[in-house]
């Protein structure tokens, strides 16, 4: 399917907000870099950088047990860690625009618990709970469910399996590009939020 054009290359803005839901870590919350932030204070692991994160099995690529892993995805999950856990870059900015056009917003979680992620997301896009849906599945699977179900057809993702069961289930992933998703696949691709905001049809009916 030729629909998309390589990155780079000028695109159309096809993708209408009232489709369109977001996940959460990895792409709103730059997650990773509070997992590396804690490994370094909590766990004594310095020198890791995002570009170690080569896969989202840590185990696999990343030199910290089990057990550290673990513990740090606890903290994550309850929100107990010291340090902030910070937004990726843009995020805050384009939401609030997709809000104005398509409120509320809903994102689509695999976190186990909605509380502590519900509370970051509103004070972090300073938005008010109305226009704000985060739903919290406990499973990649589950998502689809969720999405079919508010009627989204676009998905903003950083976790390429769960792409995959996106697709399967007629829900067009949009690949939002890190280190831990670098392979090959079909799929819309963007860097930044910046370059989603350029797919956006936020403004229908202008040039
Ligand atoms: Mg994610």
């Amino acid at each position: 399917m030729a629909l998309f054009a390589p990155r780079g290359a000028r695109r159309e803005a096809f993708i209408r907000p009232q489709a369109l839901a977001f996940d959460i870590d990895g792409v709103v919350a730059d997650t990773m870099a509070l997992f590396l932030r804690i490994a370094e204070k909590k766990h004594n692991v310095p020198g890791l950088k995002m570009e170690h994160i080569t896969s989202y099995a840590l185990e696999e690529c990343l030199p910290i047990s089990r057990e550290v892993i673990a513990d740090i995805v606890e903290e994550l999950i309850h929100g107990t860690h010291d340090e902030p856990l910070p937004p990726v870059p843009g995020a805050a900015g384009v939401l609030s625009e997709v809000a104005e056009a398509a409120a509320p917003l809903l994102f689509v979680t695999a976190r186990p618990k909605k509380g502590p992620i519900l509370e970051w997301v509103l004070k972090t896009l300073d938005l008010d709970e109305a226009s704000v849906d985060v739903e919290a599945t406990g499973s990649f699977e589950a998502k689809t469910r969720v999405l079919l179900d508010a009627g989204k057809t676009w998905f903003v993702e950083d976790r390429l399996e769960t792409c995959f069961l996106l697709q399967d289930a007629g829900i067009s992933p949009v690949v939002f590009a890190r280190p831990w998703n670098r392979k090959p696949h079909p799929f819309c691709e963007v860097a930044s939020w910046e370059e989603l905001r350029g797919l956006l049809d936020l403004f229908p009916g202008q040039p």
